[in-house]
């Protein structure tokens, strides 16, 4: 408790020096109804969906409060777009508290969208329906899709109405307004220990890693300064793992300031978040960000490294010597670069071979002939699966793999034929074919294998948009229907073939939703 700031000052706007959090309750809101449910979270937290309207509701959306919640704001600082910003914490997210998962797991449940804290600074502390679907449906399905993330328990609307400028020309409109109970075992990010640095709270940063190495990290031992450097090594391993993740499936983040980095690795912060439709490293769905592309896809593994040696800098108080933390930082780079390759040759259904460095070659020149041929990412890796038995049978049957790879281009790439760049991957497919000779299994099994890391399904921007659209106007059938399909992005599911398919021309320049 002596950690807390002081509750007399509730809701009101402040800087608070010396404290990790501040006591704050949620503020009421008109009339709040369930939209959407996490089956699977409630499971794990041993809860059942609620009724659509009724206590429980009236729980995840900060109308009631139980006894045994102590709802807090947390103090945190950050790096916004590479300058410092100073203090930040949670503006609109109030932790209620933590529940017990399965297997011994606790998780700390938040509502976003819960109205004002010490932290809001100008802000109302309310969150749109649009951006709370958008966290809802992406967090989940980037949970199914194995990717480590934040989670999403419920979807609230509240009735109430929120002001929103949403195109930043000055003219706000007003929105349905949403409560998101969100789920992670902690989200503590990397401005926790930033803000302490900045202020010099030396000993509040002590506690703070203790904190956290003793719940979320047991297995490093007692904290000490060599604990605090495996400390380190260990989140850069855990965020390279996360980070590799989103280039192989094609997830930008969008903004990724320091304040939005998890320290347990997880994605955090799903805010003008987007997906690659066309493979383009330099794509940003942050329409804030289209004078620099700081945070675009391409930029993401190197940025991340910037935060973390931000990290670095800010744990400095706590090691004899700030140079025992610079391996953890090439531990980054090191992870990333390996688990991407893997990862990469998993879903061309390669095996590592004895000759690493051709691998290398024909994994990086498939990267630049997708930009030419502006291939969809995801059908891409998909069509290629269904591929390989004809592209092995190829050379036996007779059939040119130039004849197939028209096909291929014919069904994923968003350029018309003639004018597409794709003389690169024309050629690479004949590489690729040549090397999957090498492959021991059979043709189907590499098949079925590539078809378990090559997802058909993802939240396309405009798929999402559609489904708020709907829910906006009152229909949450298109919600609930995306939501059930990207809980099995892998499968087939033939009634669905829509929502796996190219995007249309029509969705082709819309941005991602800003979430201010
Ligand atoms: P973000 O860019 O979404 O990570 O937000 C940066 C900071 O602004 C964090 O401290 C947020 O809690 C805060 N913030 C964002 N939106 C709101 C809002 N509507 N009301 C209050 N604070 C907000
Ligand atoms: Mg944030
Ligand atoms: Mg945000």
């Amino acid at each position: 408790d002596e950690l807390a700031g002081d509750p007399s000052h509730e809701n009101v706007p402040r800087q608070v020096p010396g404290y990790h959090y501040s006591p704050v309750a949620p503020t009421p809101v008109a009339k709040p109804r369930l939209l959407e449910w996490s089956a699977e979270m409630g499971t794990e937290l041993g809860l059942a969906r609620p009724p659509e309207q009724g206590a429980a509701t009236e729980l995840l959306a900060g109308n009631r409060v139980a006894d045994s919640m102590r709802p807090y704001a947390a103090r945190y600082g950050g790096h916004q777009f590479g300058n410092w910003a100073g203090q930040l914490g949670d503006g609109r997210a109030i932790s209620l508290g933590e529940l017990p998962g399965q297997q011994g797991r606790r998780w700390e449940v938040q509502l976003k969208g819960a109205g004002p804290t010490p932290y809001s600074r100008r802000a109302d502390g309310r969150a749109v329906l649009r951006s709370s679907v958008r966290e809802f449906l992406c967090s989940e399905a980037m949970h199914h899709l194995g990717v480590p993330t934040t989670r999403a328990l419920s979807l609230v609307s509240t009735g109430d109405q929120v002001l929103r400028d949403m195109f930043y020309d000055g003219n706000a409109r007003p929105e349905p307004g949403a409560v998101v109970a969100r789920v992670a075992p902690s989200f503590v990010r990397f401005g926790n220990f930033q803000l302490l640095l900045a202020h010099n709270e030396t000993d509040n940063l002590r506690v703070l890693a203790d904190y956290v190495i003793r719940h979320h990290f047991p297995e490093l031992g007692e904290p000490s300064p060599a604990v605090y450097v495996a400390w380190l090594t260990e989140i850069c391993r855990r965020t390279a793992e996360t980070v590799a993740q989103w280039q192989t499936v094609g997830f930008v983040h969008g903004v990724l300031n320091t304040d939005n980095m998890s320290i347990l690795g997880l994605t955090i912060d799903y805010g003008p978040y987007g997906w690659l439709e066309p493979y383009e490293p330099g794509w940003t769905p942050n329409t804030t960000d289209f004078t620099n592309y700081r945070y675009a896809f391409g930029q993401q593994p190197q940025v991340v490294l910037w935060n973390l040696t931000q990290l670095a800098q800010a744990l400095t108080p706590l090691v004899p010597d700030p140079e025992l933390l610079r391996p953890a930082l090439n531990q980054y780079v090191a992870t990333f670069n390996r688990s991407h390759h893997v990862r990469l040759l998993a879903k061309l259904g390669l095996t590592a071979s004895g000759n690493e460095a051709a691998d290398k070659q024909l994994v990086g020149s498939l990267l630049p002939a997708m930009e030419g041929a502006r291939v969809d990412m995801t059908l891409f890796y998909r069509h290629l699966s269904h591929l390989v038995p004809r592209l092995l049978a190829a050379e036996s049957v007779n059939e040119p793999v130039e004849k197939l790879a028209t096909a291929l281009l014919q069904a994923v790439s968003y350029a018309a034929p003639d004018a597409t760049d794709s003389a690169a991957l024309r050629a690479w497919l004949g590489q690729y074919a040549a090397r999957l000779r090498q492959e021991p299994s059979t043709p189907e099994a590499i098949r079925d294998g590539m078809l378990t890391v090559n997802p058909k399904y993802v939240l396309r921007n405009y798929l999402a948009q559609q489904a708020i659209e709907a829910a906006e106007a009152g229909n949450l059938a298109p919600l609930h229907t995306l939501h059930e399909v990207l809980k099995r992005p892998f499968d087939e599911q033939p009634e669905h073939e829509a929502l796996a398919a190219r995007r249309p021309e029509w969705a082709a320049t819309k941005p991602g939703s800003a979430t201010l």
